[in-house]
């Protein structure tokens, strides 16, 4: 055991000369310039957020409640459709991602993306805020830009830093039970712990750009975090509404973004992105097998306070 750790202890310190700062996305008339400490694989984190997706849906689809409401489903898939065609402006490879998303049933206010692009949003958030199109794309496009900017992994590389928690550096090595480790560790993160305000700004300001790249109007995502606020007095702090703060600040940034996303948005409208989309982008799995295509009452999914 003491030989692994020196040997992890090692491959660490090489990580932190050879990859400690770096950048996970480029250009984009807003793209972050901010550097990134990233030591763990985008690979080790992807497989472990895989396979933590795959269990969730499971989870899902064992309580019926896993794209239950067909047309609600296909509104969802058409829209992360228009989105993900855009992605390449902040990062070429993310176009061939295995990108999907799946609609729970459920009355949790809450959507997430995983690393790799692995998406889920809850029908609680789409019925509560009644949310438009161009709503439901501000929410999506924060969440696809959280994993564009590999902020799991960032996270991940801060706790190896500060812990040097050997089941992280196993992964590093592809040891034994890192993937399912990873994998708890990729739930963890997702799912329950806030990111921090610089990269909750990030995910807003690209997320802003996607959607108004892809035809939606920005001003949307102003809207969207407007009845976050309104929502926000009445519900439990331990739901998304606490990781993610309907705040002054939050808002002003996007409204002081508007200004350079919304010629992008006139010129996709110009050029009729909304209807070319569909069919010129399918690099969008197919949702995980319904379990029916009617729509069903609400089911209980485990409700843990999730965050993206
Ligand atoms: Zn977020």
């Amino acid at each position: 055991m003491k030989r692994i750790l020196s040997l992890l202890f090692a491959i660490f310190a090489c990580a932190v000369l050879l990859h400690g700062c770096e950048s996970t996305t480029a250009g984009g008339a807003t793209g972050p310039g901010r550097s990134q400490f990233l030591l763990i694989s985008s690979e080790a984190v992807n497989e472990g957020a895989a396979k933590a997706y795959r269990q969730e849906m499971a989870k899902a689809r064992s309580v019926n409640a896993l794209n239950t409401n067909a047309t609600e489903t296909r509104r969802v898939s058409a829209i992360t459709h228009r989105l993900i065609a855009q992605v390449g402006v902040f990062r070429a490879d993310a176009l061939d991602w295995a990108w999907e998303i799946n609609v729970i049933e459920d009355k949790s206010i809450n959507a997430y993306c995983m690393p790799g692009g692995k998406m889920v949003i809850y029908t609680g958030i789409i019925n509560e805020l009644n949310l438009t199109d161009d709503e439901l794309a501000a929410i999506i496009g924060h969440e696809m830009a959280h994993a564009l900017r590999e902020h799991s992994r960032e996270q991940i590389s801060q706790r190896l830093a500060t812990t040097g928690a050997v089941s992280i550096g196993a992964a590093l090595l592809g040891l034994g039970s890192a993937t399912q480790d990873m994998a708890t560790l990729a739930s963890d993160l997702v799912l329950t712990l806030p990111f921090s305000r610089s990269m909750e700004i990030e995910a807003d300001t690209m997320g802003m750009e996607l959607m108004a790249r892809a035809g939606f109007d920005p001003a949307g995502a102003v809207r969207v975090w407007q009845k976050m606020a309104a929502l926000s007095g009445g519900k439990s702090p331990t739901t998304f509404l606490s990781t993610h703060p309907s705040d002054s600040a939050r808002i002003t940034n996007l409204q002081n973004q508007l200004p350079k996303v919304i010629p992008l948005f006139e010129e996709a409208k110009r050029s009729g992105i909304s209807s070319q989309a569909q069919s010129t982008v399918p690099r969008l799995a197919a949702p995980a097998r319904a379990t029916s295509a009617r729509t069903t009452p609400a089911r209980s999914v485990p409700a843990r306070a999730r965050r993206n």
